[in-house]
């Protein structure tokens, strides 16, 4: 039933950088009709552009993303999907400027899995991801989740509204339930999300799924064949969180240029950046390219299986690019952990340097340290760059989303959009 009116499992999820560019190719008729047609759910989701998996792991560009539409459209017309795209950004460039609110995330979701009546309401929390609540159409999404991999927007808006509102559930535990789950998971578009869902990240605003919206936005037979529990949905009253003090900026925005010495360098190729290539890493001559998945993360959120087939598939596709266009031949080791994998391999090709892309906020950010020391013992430097466009963006979100967007436009990185 849920295969019929939602058939997304049979869409295959780009995870080439080929097959992602093909697929943005295939939705630029649909973005000039994007502005009118997004919030609606419809089968297939052929609206949107099912790309966030893609971008996510830069298999391809945001800029790529802004500037392919712009080939058949005016800019006006459709602006609207150029926002969304750099709404991405936005998110990753805030989290970056106040990475302590991922790492209290982590925090307070450790203490709810381990806390004194942690039984209770993790019993509850896993009834809703088993798609077994009283509400149907939630059960709905929550099983289109775990089988996809992927949710439309409006839907992980109307799910976590009910996870917290409704369910009166911790945030923090529907938001390791997506991040586990989505294909395109994230940890600043999930986190702050979910924070703007339960209305601490827009202080005053909150987000309530009612039965007349899910009316206006999903198909009615739709509804009709989930209709259990929609009286859930009809009066939902606000969950009001305490207040917190706004966070601050604690992080400088711009870490100095790196420098290479004169020895054996090899490039590593994470899954926070796979495009190697167009990369600042694609002017070294490096004498070995490894890619590794992040298997500590993998294992200690619990990744379904089709989440790490998808970041295999897409890890070797960026190896083999990396390897064919600087002319080495290219490793992917996704079995062991990064730490134990990376110090091996850098031992195995008497590396002096190690260089890569530096991991935006999240799980292997979080491991920088411990890895750095591990390269450090067999006397090898790890050396991070980063995307001129990310270090320009990043100092824009100090404030709200609009305000970035205004000075995005007046910087140089707009002139093509
Ligand atoms: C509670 C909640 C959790 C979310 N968790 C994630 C997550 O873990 N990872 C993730 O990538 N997105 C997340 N989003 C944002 C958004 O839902 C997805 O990016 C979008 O649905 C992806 O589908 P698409 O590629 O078809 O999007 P499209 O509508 O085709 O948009 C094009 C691209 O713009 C970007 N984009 C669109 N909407 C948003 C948005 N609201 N915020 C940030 N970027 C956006 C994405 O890169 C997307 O691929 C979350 C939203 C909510 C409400």
């Amino acid at each position: 039933m849920n295969g019929e009116l939602f058939p997304t499992s049979a869409f295959v999820w780009a995870s080439t950088r080929k097959d992602a560019l093909a697929q943005l190719d295939a939705f630029i008729p649909a973005a000039g009709r994007y502005g009118r047609d997004r919030n609606h759910v419809f089968p297939g989701h052929r609206n949107v552009s099912r790309l966030s998996p893609a971008i996510r792991h830069r298999l391809i560009l945001e800029s790529e993303c802004a500037e392919a539409p712009l080939r058949r459209y005016a800019a006006s017309t459709v602006e609207k999907f150029t926002q969304e795209v750099y709404w991405r950004r936005y998110w990753k460039s805030w989290l970056s400027l106040r990475p302590q609110v991922w790492s209290d995330y982590l925090d307070q979701l450790a203490a709810l899995q381990n806390g004194p009546h942690a039984e209770a309401t993790l019993t509850r929390a896993a009834r809703c991801e088993a798609g077994e609540s009283s509400v149907a159409i939630m059960n709905h999404f929550a099983r289109e989740l775990v089988e996809t991999g992927y949710l439309h927007n409006h839907a992980r808006m109307w799910f976590a509204g009910w996870w917290i509102h409704i369910e009166r559930l911790p945030w923090q535990l529907g938001a390791d339930f997506f991040l586990r789950h989505l294909l395109d998971g994230d940890p600043a578009s999930n986190t702050l999300s979910w924070r703007w869902v339960a209305g601490l990240q827009t202080p005053g605003k909150t987000y309530l799924p009612r039965r007349s919206n899910l009316e206006k936005y999903l198909p009615p037979e739709m509804l009709e064949m989930h209709h259990e529990g929609l009286e859930q949905l009809e009066q939902p009253r606000v969950l009001i969180l305490p207040a917190e003090e706004r966070p601050a900026i604690t992080r400088p925005s711009l870490p100095p240029t790196p420098s290479l010495g004169k020895g054996r360098v090899g490039i590593w190729i994470h899954e926070e950046d796979l495009l190697v290539e167009q990369s600042p890493l694609a002017s070294l001559k490096p004498v070995a390219i490894l890619a590794t998945g992040d298997a500590a993360t993998w294992t200690s959120l619990r990744y379904p299986k089709t989440k790490t087939a998808w970041l295999r598939n897409a890890l070797t596709d960026a190896a083999n690019r990396a390897g064919s266009a600087l002319g080495v031949e290219a490793q992917v080791q996704a079995d062991s952990t990064t730490i134990e994998a990376l110090p091996h391999w850098a031992t195995e090709h008497q590396l002096q340097q190690v260089a890569a892309m530096r991991p935006e906020i999240g799980p292997l950010h979080d491991q920088l340290r411990e890895l750095q020391s591990a390269l450090t013992k067999v006397g090898v430097e790890l050396v991070l760059f980063d995307c001129p466009e990310d270090l320009a963006l990043r100092p824009l979100a100090t404030g709200g989303f609009l305000g970035f967007w205004e000075k995005m436009q007046k910087s140089p990185f707009a002139e093509d959009l």
